[in-house]
C-alpha cells in the first residue's frame, strides 16, 4: 500500500470518528441550511471562528431568510459587516442573494458550477457550500487543509505556487471519502484549526499521527512551505473631521468601484510627495468635495494593516472656508451628530477615529 493509501484509509477510520467526538459547537453546525453555510464560509474567510460568532448571530437575527438579504439595501448589509474586512465579500453576498432570488426562484443553487457562478464564490466556497448543504462529493482547500495535507505527505512545493494550489487540490479530492464530502471537509479544517495549528502541531493526539511524513520527518512545522512574502508597501494617510456651525461633523460615502466602496470615511487621502500632511488634506478636501478648508488640531493617528498596504492615517479637525461640499471624488456625503455617527457603515479605521470624538 503506498503512502496516499495508507493516508486514505486512516482518513476514513480514524479521522472522520475522531471528528465525530471532537467536533466544537457552532451556530452554522445547527440547523444547516444552504444560506446559513453560506454566510458562515463567507464570514469565516480571513476570520476566527470566535470573532465570526457574533457576527453570524447577528447577521442571522438582521437578514434571517435569503429573502430578507436580497431586500435589504447594500448600506444595511455593510452595516452589519462593519468590523469585519474584505467588505468586496458583503457587497458581493448581497448581489448574489438578489440574482438567487431573481434567477432561481429564491431556492439556492444546487450543483458545484451553478453555485460558483454567483458573485464572490470561488471554487472553496462553492466546494463548503456544496459539501456541506448538499452532501456533493467536492473537497475544500482552505490554509487549514493545505497545513494538514503538505504535513500529512511532507508536501515541499511552494504552497503559495499555483502548482501547489493544483496538486493540493487533487489530494484533497483523492482522500475524500465520497458520500461523507461534508464531515470530511470539516474534520479536516477542524484539524487543522485544533491539532495541526501552525506553530504548534498537538502530534501526539493526533488520529493522522501514524501515517503523517511530517510528523515521522520530526520537523511538522517545515510545512507548509512558503517562500518568502513580498514587502508590502506603506503609506501615509490625512483625514479630516470637517465641523459646522451646528455640531456636525461631515462624513462622505466610499465610491462603489473603489476599495471598501460603499462604507462611509472621514474625508482624505494619500500624501503626495513633497507636502505636509495638513497640505495633502486641504489638496484632498478640495478634490474630494470642492471646498477650500482649514485645518486644524491634531486628532488621532491610526495604524492599520490590509493585505497588500499597511497605513499610517493622521486626522485632523477642519473648517470649511469657502466652497460648498459637492460629491466630486465620492459617491455622497452627509452631516452628523457624533451621536449619529455609528447610523451608517465605516472601515475599521474610520471606526478608531469616531471612538476617539466620543471620548470628547
Ligand atoms: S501528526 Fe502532527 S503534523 Fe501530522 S497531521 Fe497530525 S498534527 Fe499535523
Amino acid at each position: 500500500m503506498n503512502q496516499k493509501q495508507k493516508i486514505k484509509r486512516s482518513v476514513k477510520s480514524d479521522l472522520l470518528p475522531w471528528f465525530a467526538s471532537n467536533k466544537r459547537s457552532m451556530p452554522w453546525r445547527s440547523n444547516r441550511t444552504p444560506y446559513r453555510v453560506w454566510i458562515s464560509e463567507l464570514m469565516l474567510q480571513q476570520t476566527r471562528v470566535d470573532q465570526a460568532t457574533p457576527y453570524f448571530h447577528r447577521f442571522m437575527k438582521r437578514f434571517p431568510s435569503l429573502k430578507s438579504l436580497a431586500e435589504a439595501s447594500q448600506e444595511d448589509v455593510l452595516k452589519m459587516w462593519e468590523g469585519l474586512g474584505y467588505y468586496s465579500r458583503a457587497r458581493n453576498l448581497h448581489k448574489a442573494a438578489q440574482i438567487i432570488a431573481k434567477d432561481w426562484n429564491g431556492r439556492f443553487p444546487q450543483t458545484g458550477d451553478d453555485i460558483q457562478s454567483l458573485p464572490g464564490i470561488g471554487s472553496y466556497t462553492s466546494a463548503a457550500i456544496g459539501s456541506l448543504a448538499f452532501d456533493l462529493d467536492l473537497a475544500v482547500l482552505d490554509g487549514n487543509v493545505i497545513r494538514v495535507l503538505t504535513r500529512l505527505f511532507a508536501y515541499s512545493t511552494d504552497s503559495r505556487s499555483t502548482t501547489a494550489k493544483r496538486e493540493l487540490q487533487q489530494l484533497a479530492d483523492e482522500l475524500l471519502v465520497k458520500g461523507q464530502a461534508g464531515d470530511f471537509n470539516e474534520a479536516m479544517m477542524e484539524l487543522g484549526a485544533t491539532v495541526c495549528m501552525p506553530r504548534s502541531p498537538q502530534c501526539k493526539v493526533c488520529p493522522l499521527s501514524s501515517v503523517c511524513l511530517g510528523y515521522k520527518s520530526d520537523r511538522p512545522t517545515d510545512f507548509p512551505v512558503k517562500a518568502p512574502k513580498k514587502k508590502v508597501p506603506h503609506i501615509i494617510v490625512g483625514a479630516a473631521v470637517i465641523t459646522n456651525s451646528k455640531n456636525q461633523i461631515l462624513v462622505a460615502q466610499r465610491r462603489a468601484e473603489d476599495m471598501l466602496g460603499g462604507l462611509w470615511e472621514f474625508p482624505g487621502g494619500k500624501q503626495e510627495q513633497g507636502e505636509n500632511i495638513k497640505e495633502c488634506i486641504a489638496r484632498e478636501l478640495k478634490e474630494e468635495l470642492g471646498v477650500n478648508a482649514e485645518i486644524g488640531d491634531f486628532i488621532v493617528t491610526v495604524k492599520h494593516a490590509y493585505s497588500h498596504f499597511t497605513m499610517e492615517l493622521h486626522t485632523y479637525y477642519a473648517k470649511i472656508k469657502s466652497g460648498r461640499p459637492r460629491p466630486i471624488e465620492c459617491q455622497d456625503y452627509q452631516w452628523l451628530k457624533v451621536a449619529d455617527l455609528r447610523s451608517v457603515p465605516y472601515s475599521k479605521a474610520d471606526l478608531m477615529i469616531i471612538k476617539e470624538l466620543e471620548k470628547s
